[in-house]
């Protein structure tokens, strides 16, 4: 059974206005934009939430859905999982495209589709999977290319720092699950034994601070264009590869149909 809002509400310890209440519609500050929490705003309470049919929406920012939703954004954890915790397990496992969350399929431009029509994002399910796997990948080649250049950095415990601080942030905001534990945890293995995507990073991070070195520049910006950069002109140097292959296989074809 669906829980109640405002139980769920209460729960995350939102504040209310104390004279909406428990009424059927509740009013609280909003903790997605926090823009009821701003000096002089003591008695706008913008979100809003409708305990009769479960819903919630923001009148500031917008942000707006069901019980689920609102507890997967309060949590932090995906959907699917607060989806069993209410409706247990079902029988079939969720196609890995499903188990997706609004935020991260925002990140790969599906969000929208879905929400407009969930039947043909059924239908699509392997792209939005393809295209989540590439978005992974890329994010963690780039972020452990980052992470390798920190680590090369020597007498510069600042700025080793401040660089750290920056990959950990952007890390979060990639919407990967465990995304900077995942780049530690190839770190500390033996080149060999990493997977593809850390052996790629580690490529591109040396590079990068070759790039870095050369001019003894380490800041911020500098090493994350350096990395973006080597990043882009691999992946070029990976394309032209496949279509010579490609290219290559045709020609061998076209050959054979000759013959
Ligand atoms: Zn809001």
């Amino acid at each position: 059974m669906l829980p109640e809002i405002l139980k769920v509400a209460e729960e995350y310890g939102l504040t209310f206005n104390p004279r909406s209440h428990g009424k059927k519609e509740t009013l609280c500050k909003c903790c997605f934009c926090a823009e009821d929490s701003k000096a002089g705003k003591g008695h706008k309470f913008y979100l809003s939430l409708n305990t009769h049919d479960q819903l919630f929406k923001c009148w500031f920012c917008g942000v707006s859905g069901g019980v689920l939703d609102f507890e997967t954004k309060l949590s932090g954890i995906p959907y699917a999982d607060i989806r069993i915790k209410y409706f247990g397990v079902r029988e079939k496992p969720l196609h890995p495209a499903e188990r997706l969350n609004a935020r991260q399929l925002r990140t790969i431009g599906w969000a929208e589709y879905k929400r407009k029509n969930r039947a043909a994002f059924k239908k699509n399910r392997e792209a939005v999977l393809r295209d989540w796997n590439r978005y992974e990948h890329e994010e963690l080649v780039k972020h452990f290319a980052m992470f390798i250049v920190i680590a090369h950095i020597e007498n510069q415990a600042e700025r080793q720092n401040e660089l750290l601080r920056y990959v950990m942030q952007s890390c979060q905001e990639t919407q990967i699950y465990l995304m900077f534990n995942r780049v530690l945890a190839e770190y500390v293995k033996y080149d060999m034994h990493r997977a593809d995507w850390a052996i790629e990073g580690a490529e591109i991070g040396r590079a990068a601070w070759r790039a870095s070195l050369s001019t003894c520049d380490f800041e911020m910006n500098e090493v994350v264009v350096n990395v973006a950069f080597l990043y882009h002109m691999w992946k070029m140097a990976k394309k032209r590869k496949v279509e010579t292959n490609k290219e290559s296989l045709k020609t061998k074809n076209k050959v054979s149909l000759a013959n």
